[in-house]
């Protein structure tokens, strides 16, 4: 992995993917320079009193990028490395996912630097209510609504919910998503990103004429998104040969192969809360222990990058085997310019990240628009919604791509930057 830990900026990138978005569509300079910085950025500090008395200060990022479609929307983080840049970046792409699979929102993200593998629960709990109360002011049911992400569940949802209805004195289920089944959260939203990926994957083996049976995949991650993309890519047909994680012990990441198949349940029986698999007992259950980055080397038909950024880079391109046919981005940005590039000249089909994973945000709407009602869907209900918007989004997607000639996530870009365009045209912003 330390290779591609290199010098890296996500914002640069995500601002790299608007600029050649932006020519293509022959945009304005006054569009560009609205679309290409957030609208709003927040960021602050979260004291902490510890569990040993000590106060600990935590530093808290919310970035509001565009909301002229509806409320923005978009995860908190908790990462040792977050960075302003990295939610900025993350923002960005909440934009484009939400006006791609064309739901009426906008795009925000929020994070803070922290590792909650070091922190007890009601540590946790101070964070999750510190972060509420620094931006209470500018979020809201109506205003900006966050979800979970990278090392953030229900249950810091739901202490967020609690504090913000604490501070706003009423009940406001809309304030936020992914929160518990029962506690006004979704049934289907847990299985809603991953299986979504596993949706697009399906209409593009369905457009290249390729049995799922006879596919063959390799998973960077172990945590919501992947497991679930795994347990729907298992179900109809496929094999799963290798799943990386990060191992927080030896502060390193490994792959695990099983070449027949790994087995899920097995699997999820020897993970943490955080997505990390234990070694010692993969090995005892007859897996291959390999290093981090060679999930990305495997013979396979598909890969599912499902952890971070910037794993398919310059770097590690060129260890992509010639086998693969479809890389469907789980992960927000797994995939730098150049390296893109790289894999559309060898015809490799990538399902790019703002198609493939925006089942998260469109089940996070769905849970939405049901705490706004306070009334909910059957899990066939909302897992069926999903399906239909995730299989239209592709459609339209590929379409534009065939007709231009173009790459899927050119096409992506083209039609969502082109949404957004046209919403802050309609009000009058530019
Ligand atoms: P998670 O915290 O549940 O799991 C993350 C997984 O990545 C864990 O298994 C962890 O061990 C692994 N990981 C971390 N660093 C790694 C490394 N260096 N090498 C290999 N594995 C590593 O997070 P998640 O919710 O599954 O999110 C994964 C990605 O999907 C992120 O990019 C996130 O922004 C994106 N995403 C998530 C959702 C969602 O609904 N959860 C929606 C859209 C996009």
């Amino acid at each position: 992995m330390t290779k591609t830990l290199r010098a890296y900026n996500s914002f640069e990138m995500a601002q790299t993917q608007f600029d050649r978005t932006a020519e293509a569509l022959e945009l304005e300079d006054s569009v560009k320079s609205l679309l290409r910085e957030p609208l709003r950025e927040y960021a602050f500090a979260i004291p902490v009193r510890m569990d040993d008395g000590s106060v600990r200060v935590f530093r808290g990022f919310r970035v509001q990028h565009n909301d002229a479609r509806g409320p923005s929307k978009g995860g908190i983080r908790f990462h040792p490395q977050e960075s302003l840049d990295t939610v900025r970046a993350l923002a960005m792409w909440m934009t484009w996912k939400c006006a791609v699979v064309d739901i009426p929102l906008g795009g925000a993200k929020g994070g803070v630097i922290c590792d909650p593998h070091d922190l007890t629960a009601r540590e946790q709990e101070q964070i999750c209510r510190g972060w509420v109360r620094q931006v209470v002011r500018n979020v809201g049911p109506t205003r900006d609504v966050p979800a979970p992400d990278v090392m953030t569940s229900a249950q810091h949802m739901l202490w967020m919910l609690d504090e913000y209805e604490t501070i706003n004195g009423g009940r406001f289920p809309g304030f936020i998503t992914g929160k518990p089944v029962g506690m006004s959260g979704s049934l289907g939203r847990k299985e809603a990103t991953g299986y979504g990926v596993v949706f697009t994957i399906r209409e593009a083996l369905k457009e290249m004429g390729i049995p799922v049976q006879d596919t063959r995949a390799a998973v960077q991650g172990f945590g919501n998104v992947a497991q679930y993309a795994i347990e729907l890519y298992q179900q109809i047909g496929g094999v799963v040969t290798c799943v990386s994680c990060w191992d927080q012990k030896a502060r390193a990441s490994f792959a695990y192969r099983k070449v027949d198949g790994v087995d899920l349940v097995v699997l999820r029986g020897i993970t943490d809360g955080f997505g990390g698999i234990d070694q010692s007992r993969a090995e005892a259950a007859g897996y291959e222990v390999l290093a981090g980055d060679e999930w990305l080397a495997q013979d396979v038909d598909i890969l599912i990058p499902a952890a971070l950024e910037n794993q398919i880079n310059g770097d590690t391109v060129n260890n992509v085997s010639a086998r693969v046919k479809i890389i469907a981005e789980g992960a927000n940005g797994p995939t730098s310019p150049d390296a893109d590039t790289v894999l559309t000249e060898r015809g490799v089909f990538v399902i790019p990240d703002l198609l493939a994973n925006a089942g998260g945000v469109t089940c996070s709407y769905f849970e939405q628009v049901q705490s706004n009602m306070n009334y909910y869907w059957t899990r066939d209900e909302v897992l069926g919604k999903l399906d239909l918007k995730m299989t239209e989004a592709f459609i339209a997607v590929s379409d534009l791509a065939r007709s231009r000639g173009s790459s899927m996530r050119e096409a992506a870009y083209l039609i969502a930057v082109d949404r957004v365009v046209q919403a802050c045209r309609d009000r009058g912003w530019v």
